[in-house]
């Protein structure tokens, strides 16, 4: 990262003084159980309604929509397109002043993890206008742009899209090519560039384009990101692929397009001229969410498959999850899915709460849920043997639409980066600021107190506020665990300072211990949830304890090996060999 990209980072992703969120708090040791305890949950009047359009949305996926079928033809058939719309999927998150139904953030995640189960390719279709398509428009719209677009987009008359990526500009999204230029004399914004990748790109009637402009700053003229209401009838709009041919997702719609000076009225530009980064980085904090909803939808689909198969499939005389190493496999999919559901409404819930920053729960929740499903497909591949490879079955299908997972939306690997960055950032700040205030304690007396007030909260393990005895041992083993992770933060940053932003192994590491972190605080806080409004004891309790306390010794190891992996490693050992591999000698 160079010193201008590391100036942008910085404006962008921390100009705003918020109140930090739970995970962000957790890189000092600090643990702040408002938004977490006790665990959300809609009121039961909204339930009830959730619960009866989820299952509408199940009924309609169960008798129209086909995986197999979507991916073979690699399309999604216009009446299913339909149907979505008519049900109110596709605005489901839309206020109900703009034609939709108005509902929350929880709902929306259900909904699509029953459309997950079904196909991933029309979860993704789903998303790609709703969960990035149109929320820029819903969040930095003016009043006359939402009134004119929300209506058809809401009743599904007409599709969203989102197109950021570009050649030359993948995880690098700073890094976009297409330039905007405004003509007085015309009043229109003129763009030039190529967009590629962008799902629902070639149907969409209306696309969220950013490109770069140039505007005035304090500082002087500068190059800077501004969103755009792109519609396919500006002149200059052309659409070089509708359809690419892919590997998985095959139903939805992957375009490729190219503006040769789009003019594009002035009234169109979508937030702030020159803020299009911010609102792109606040579409992809909702998109990340989604994308941990379809992901869980997914891996429930194959763990029922799983026990299933591990149930009735006999070999050795034996049903096959009487074997240790397939029980290991049913054991560890059971609790994870439970972590990734606990994890998923609980990120819903901080949306639904209007929660200020989400952006590392959201990424969080990508990388774990996405990472989580790859593994639940192997292992559910594993347990159906030579079954899984034909066709017939629906998880070679799965298989690879669940790739596109770990790429979309932030590959795995750079949001494994920014969630170790993100909390070191903010730990090393409060380092910084108390070095200069050591130096000058009078003047700098505030930012002093702060400091030692943090530290201080430090010296003890933080209390995890579980109500239930049962879950005690539990909760005090995780507050060990995040006051060891806030001292090896600490640690890093006093032994690396800031060359610790190139040592990606090691934000890696920082990144599994917050991702063990958060699931398993989502878990203990469902399962206390679940204890607690227990009318009496049951099996089904009982099975769910056992599940959400497994889940907090899976979470438990991952801590303890990533911090240890801090200390002994061969990190550099791979690197170089890295380098010799590729002859390449950078920085
Ligand atoms: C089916 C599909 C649909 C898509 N839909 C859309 C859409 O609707 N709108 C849209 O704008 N985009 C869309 N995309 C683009 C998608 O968001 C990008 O593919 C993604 O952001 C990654 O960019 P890239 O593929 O160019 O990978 P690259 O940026 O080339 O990165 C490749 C790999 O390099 C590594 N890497 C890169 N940078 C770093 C780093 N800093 N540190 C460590 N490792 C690094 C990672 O392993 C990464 O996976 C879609 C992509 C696909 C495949």
């Amino acid at each position: 990262m160079d010193d201008q990209q590391r100036k942008l980072a910085e404006e962008l992703l921390f100009s705003e003084k918020k109140s930090p969120s739970f995970a962000r708090l957790i890189y000092f040791g600090i643990v702040d159980p408002s938004t977490i305890f006790p665990y959300p949950h809609p009121t039961i009047e909204d339930k009830e309604k959730i619960d009866a359009f989820v299952l509408r949305a199940e009924e309609f996926a169960k008798e129209h929509i086909d995986g197999n079928k979507i991916d073979r033809d690699a399309a999604i058939p216009d009446e299913v397109i339909a149907g979505l719309g008519r049900l109110g999927i596709l605005g489901m998150t839309i206020p109900q002043r703009y034609g939709g139904l108005g509902m929350s953030q929880y709902a929306y995640c259900r909904t699509i993890e029953i459309l997950s189960r079904y196909c991933g390719a029309t979860a993704l279709f789903v998303n790609a206008h709703q969960s990035i398509g149109l929320k820029a428009l819903l969040l930095f719209g003016t009043e006359e742009q939402k009134q004119q677009w929300l209506p058809p987009l809401a009743r599904g008359e007409c599709l969203a899209a989102f197109s950021l990526t570009e050649p030359n500009a993948g995880s690098d999204a700073n890094g976009i090519e297409t330039r905007a230029v405004f003509d007085i004399d015309k009043h229109v914004w003129r763009i030039n560039g190529r967009k590629q990748w962008t799902t629902n790109g070639a149907i969409a009637s209306v696309l969220t384009v950013m490109a770069r402009t140039e505007i005035q700053t304090p500082e002087g003229k500068q190059d800077k990101i501004t969103a755009f209401l792109v519609t396919p009838d500006m002149p200059g709009f052309q659409i070089t692929a509708a359809s690419l041919e892919k590997v998985g997702m095959r139903g939805s719609k992957t375009a490729n397009l190219e503006f040769h000076d789009l003019e594009v009225p002035a009234e169109n530009v979508l937030g702030p001229i020159g803020g299009g980064l911010k609102v792109c980085l606040t579409v992809l904090d909702y998109g990340r969410t989604t994308f941990g909803a379809a992901c869980t939808g997914a891996a429930k689909y194959l763990y029922e498959r799983a026990v299933q198969q591990a149930i009735n499939r006999y070999q050795f005389k034996r049903p096959l999850g009487s074997f240790a190493l397939v029980k290991k496999k049913i054991g560890m999919m059971g609790a994870v899915i439970y972590a990734m559901e606990a994890a998923t409404y609980l990120t819903a819930s901080l949306i639904d709460r209007q929660c200020e920053d989400i952006m590392l729960e959201s990424a969080i929740l990508k990388v774990f849920a996405s990472d989580k499903l790859w593994d639940i497909l192997y292992d559910t591949m594993q347990i159906y043997g030579g079954r899984s490879f034909f066709t017939s079955e629906p998880f070679e299908r799965m298989m690879r639409d669940a790739r596109l997972n770990m790429i979309g939306e932030g590959s795995n690997e750079v949001m494994r980066v920014f969630i170790g960055a993100v909390g070191l950032r903010d730990v090393g700040l409060e380092l910084k600021a108390a070095g200069a205030a050591l130096k000058t304690p009078f003047s700098e007396f505030g930012q002093l107190t702060n400091f030692t007030g943090k530290w201080i909260q430090r010296l003890s393990a933080p209390t995890i506020p579980v109500k239930s005895d049962i879950l005690q041992p539990e909760a005090r083993q995780l507050g060990k665990e995040i006051r060891r992770f806030g001292l090896a933060v600490t640690k890093a940053l006093i032994a690396h300072r800031e060359s610790i932003i190139e040592r990606q192994q090691h934000l890696d590491r920082l990144a599994n211990c917050a991702m063990a972190i958060y699931t398993a605080m989502a878990t203990l806080s469902r399962l206390d949830s679940s204890i607690q409004n227990a009318p009496e004891p049951s099996l089904a309790l009982e099975t769910e304890t056992f599940t959400g306390k497994a889940y907090c010794k899976i979470a438990s190891e991952i801590i303890n090996n990533s911090l240890e992996g801090l200390n002994h490693n061969y990190d550099n050992e791979i690197e170089k060999l890295s380098d010799r591999l590729t002859g390449i000698r950078f920085p």
